[in-house]
C-alpha cells in the first residue's frame, strides 16, 4: 500500500461532476478574468472567514504584498514576522521596500512567540505578520494587544489556515487583513494559481479591489497606480464548488491528525504536533519532529511512504536573505525545529489503514535504528516489526 504525501486526484474524482459543470458555466459566460464567478466566491469566502470583504487575487504572495502596500508600508519601514515560514511571507515585505525583522517561534506551536515580540519593535516598525503555520493560528490576543499598544498593523498570513480558529474566531478575521493562498495543495486549493485578501476595513477593501484592476473603478479611468492582480474566472468557479466541501475536508484532516496522535503517543522519540487550548487546528501540514531526519525519511520512503519538510531552511538562513546578516543561532527555536521537522502524509481522503501503516513503519524504523535504549522494546500498539 502506497502512502503519498498528498493526493489531489482522489479529491478531484469525488467532485468531478460539480467541477465540470462549474467550468462549463465559465465557458458559456466567457467570464475569464475576474467577473461574476470570482465575485460569487468572494462573497462566500468572506462569510466563511467571518469577514465583511474578500478580494480575489492571483496568488497568496500577491495577497500579502498588496495588503502590506495597501496599508501604506514601504521604504524605510520594518515588518516583523517569523523565520520558519514559506519565503513568500518575507518576499512580500521586501517587495514593499520594507525590511523584514524576525522573531523566534514558540517551540510547541511553531508560531510567533509573543514574549519576544516587544524587544523587536523599533520606531520604524509598521506591521506584524503572524503566520498561522501548518493550520494552527498564532496567539492572536497577545499579538493584537502588543500591536495596539505600539500602533502597528497586523496582517495575518493565513495561507495555510483556511477555516482555522482562535477562540472561535476564524483565521483572517482578527488582524487588519488576512491573506490566503489557494495554491492547489492548500486546504482550499484552486486548479491553478489564486489567492485572496479578507478584511473588515471598508477603505482597505476598496483600495485592494481597485489596485488589483489597474487602479480603476470604471474601465479606463484610473484613479491610482495599480496592477493586474485579478483572480481568473475558472479559479473563482472551482473555489466556489470546493468551499462547500471545505468544512468536511477540514474535519477529516482533524480526524486523521487525531489518529496519528493516538498511534504515535507511545513513540517517545518523535514529537507530535500540539493543538493550543485556544486553537482549532486544520492540519494543512501534520509535522512531527524526529532526530536523524534524513535517514528517517529515507526509511519511510523504502516502505512507499512519502514525506515532506516544511521547511528545511528557515528564511533568515536562505541565501536570498544573506544580506540581513543573520547567522546560525540567531533564532534557535526555529533552527532546531527546521532541522527536525518531517511532514507526514496528510490530506482529507487519507485512510485509517494508510495512517496505521505510517505509524507502524515509524515504529519499526526507530526499532531498527536504536537497538539499545528506550526503543528496544516494541511499542504495544504495534505488531512486531
Ligand atoms: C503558500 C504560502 C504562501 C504563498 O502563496 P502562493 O499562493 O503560493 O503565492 C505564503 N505564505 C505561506 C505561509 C504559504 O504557505
Amino acid at each position: 500500500m502506497r502512502v503519498p504525501f498528498l493526493d489531489l486526484k482522489i479529491q478531484y474524482e469525488s467532485i468531478r461532476d460539480e467541477i465540470a459543470e462549474a467550468l462549463q458555466q465559465v465557458l458559456d459566460n466567457t467570464a475569464f478574468a475576474g467577473g461574476p464567478f470570482v465575485e460569487e466566491f468572494e462573497k462566500d469566502f468572506a462569510s466563511f472567514c467571518q469577514c465583511e470583504f474578500a478580494i480575489g487575487v492571483g496568488s497568496g504572495t500577491t495577497a500579502l504584498w498588496m495588503a502590506l502596500s495597501g496599508l501604506g508600508i514601504g521604504e524605510g519601514d520594518e515588518v516583523i514576522t517569523t523565520p520558519n515560514t514559506f519565503i513568500a511571507t518575507v518576499e512580500a515585505i521586501s517587495f514593499c521596500g520594507a525590511k523584514p525583522v524576525f522573531v523566534d517561534v514558540d517551540e510547541r506551536t511553531y508560531n510567533m512567540n509573543p514574549d519576544l515580540l516587544e524587544d523587536n519593535i523599533t520606531p520604524r516598525t509598521k506591521a506584524i505578520i503572524p503566520v498561522h503555520l501548518y493550520g494552527q493560528m498564532a496567539d492572536m490576543d497577545r499579538i493584537m494587544q502588543i500591536a495596539s499598544v505600539h500602533g502597528l498593523f497586523v496582517v495575518e498570513d493565513a495561507c495555510q489556515a483556511h477555516g482555522a480558529e482562535y477562540k472561535g474566531r476564524r483565521a483572517g478575521s482578527i488582524g487588519d487583513a488576512g491573506c490566503f493562498s489557494f495554491y492547489p495543495g492548500k486546504n482550499l486549493g484552486a486548479y491553478g494559481e489564486a489567492g485572496a485578501i479578507v478584511t473588515n476595513n471598508t477603505e482597505l477593501a476598496e483600495k485592494m479591489r481597485m489596485f488589483r484592476d489597474h487602479g480603476q473603478a470604471k474601465k479606463y479611468y484610473h484613479s491610482m497606480i495599480g496592477w493586474n492582480a485579478r483572480m481568473d474566472g475558472f479559479q473563482g468557479a472551482v473555489l466556489s464548488v470546493k468551499l462547500k466541501h471545505l468544512p468536511g475536508w477540514n474535519d477529516a484532516r482533524r480526524k486523521n491528525a487525531q489518529l496519528y496522535n493516538d498511534l504515535l503517543a507511545n513513540v517517545k522519540s518523535v514529537i507530535t504536533p500540539a493543538e493550543a487550548d485556544y486553537a482549532r487546528h486544520v492540519y494543512h501540514i501534520y509535522a512531527i519532529r524526529a532526530q536523524n531526519r534524513d535517514a528517517f525519511i529515507r526509511g519511510l520512503a523504502e516502505k512507499d511512504i512519502s514525506c515532506g519538510i516544511h521547511y528545511p531552511v528557515p528564511v533568515h538562513l536562505q541565501e536570498a536573505y544573506a544580506q540581513l546578516g543573520h547567522g546560525r543561532n540567531s533564532f534557535p527555536a526555529a533552527e532546531k525545529c527546521a532541522d527536525e521537522f518531517v511532514s507526514l502524509p496528510m490530506f482529507a481522503e487519507l485512510s485509517a489503514e494508510q495512517i496505521e501503516k505510517v505509524a507502524r513503519e515509524i515504529n519499526c524504523f526507530l526499532e531498527r535504528s536504536t537497538p539499545i535504549g528506550p526503543h528496544s522494546r516494541p511499542c504495544r500498539k504495534f505488531r512486531p516489526c
